[in-house]
């Protein structure tokens, strides 16, 4: 940061974001130039960044607790989406104002998340400007394990965990009532699926997160696999907020081209189907069969047997195309 700026930055680190860690990988964190860190033999690293940004991934006034849960929260669900253990984290935190309730608060939604999952924060920068945090994070698999977008065959099963649709119907809600909370629960506070995620390596074939909409990182992972799919509208894993709230119809739009779920989509083989039955008792969600892989590349959405044209996303959802 600029030795003229007006931030404490110091201070800042030094009450917010500087902790202990047991994490024996950590030769050295917070207060160098740089953390040294040590993965075992045998493993490799897989490393993501998304950045989110005020206005354009979350609103104005979004509470400064769900802001720093979520920074995590849509990285962790990259690694999730690799299969990945999470290990470490870096964040560069830009802010408009140097107002420590808001750090404070921030920091305390990003260590409670971190602390679930046990990643721990190594470093970061923190600068004075627009308002928005930058994570990347590390994480750990065997070598040659990470379960890529691209491996997914013909024949091969779709699953989805979780429900979609909830997160962007959360955002746009007036949040009054029970429905509105859970819905607004969704979009600010994203579970990232990270053990479901480890737990499908070696079951899934290909896996991908949520974050866009279904059908659109559905189809991400599809063509990069160089294979199409026959899928079930009638399938879509829908909550019942979301349908008491958007009705059924807009529900299955909602979770199509919705965006902001942060659920795993994934494939798995029809000789891995067992494993993934014993599997599923394990998740604390709900896991659905939406559909199998095809060697026609097409995407096809049946209802009822009817071919189904996915709409387009809605204009007025300010993250499209914002990812
Ligand atoms: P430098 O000028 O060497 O980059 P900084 O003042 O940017 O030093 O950072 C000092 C230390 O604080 C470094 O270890 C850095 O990784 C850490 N740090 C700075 N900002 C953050 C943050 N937002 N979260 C975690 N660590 C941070
Ligand atoms: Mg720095």
């Amino acid at each position: 940061m600029s030795p003229d700026n007006p931030l404490p930055e110091f201070d800042l680190i030094n009450r917010f974001f500087t902790r202990t860690t047991d994490d024996k990988g950590v030769v050295l964190g917070v207060g160098d130039d740089a953390a040294v860190l040590s993965a075992e033999p045998g493993t490799e690293l897989v490393v993501a960044t998304d950045v989110i940004v005020e206005q354009i991934h979350f609103p104005a006034y979004t509470p400064p607790h769900a802001v720093g849960h979520r920074a995590l929260a849509v990285n962790l669900s990259d690694l999730a989406a690799m299969g990945a253990e999470p290990r470490w984290a870096t964040l560069a935190l830009s802010l408009p104002e140097a107002d420590p309730a808001w750090v404070e608060q921030f920091a305390t939604g990003f260590f409670a998340l971190a602390d679930a999952h046990n990643i721990a924060l190594v470093g970061g920068d923190t600068v004075a400007g627009p308002l928005f945090a930058s994570v990347t994070v590390h994480g750990v698999v065997p070598a040659g394990e990470a379960v890529l977008r691209s491996t997914a065959s013909d024949g091969d099963g779709i699953y989805v965990t979780g429900c979609t649709g909830d997160a962007v119907a959360g955002r746009l809600c007036e949040g009054t009532n029970d429905n509105d909370h859970y819905l607004a629960a969704r979009f600010l506070y994203p579970a990232p699926r990270v053990a479901q995620g480890r737990a499908l390596r070696g079951v899934a074939s290909a896996m991908i997160d949520v974050s866009d909409g279904l059908h659109a990182d559905l189809t991400h992972m599809l063509s990069a696999s160089g294979v199409g799919a026959e899928l079930d509208i009638n399938a879509l894993p829908l909550s019942e907020e979301l349908i008491a709230s958007a009705g059924e119809r807009e529900a299955a739009t909602f979770a199509l081209t919705g965006g902001d779920d942060y659920e795993l989509c994934f494939t798995v083989p029809p000789e891995q189907e067992p494993a993934l039955q014993s599997l599923s008792d394990s998740f604390d969600c709900p896991l659905t069969r939406i559909g199998t892989c095809t060697e026609d590349r097409a995407v096809n959405w049946r209802e009822d047997g009817k071919l189904f044209a996915v709409p387009a996303g809605y204009s007025h959802f300010e993250t499209e195309g914002a990812d």
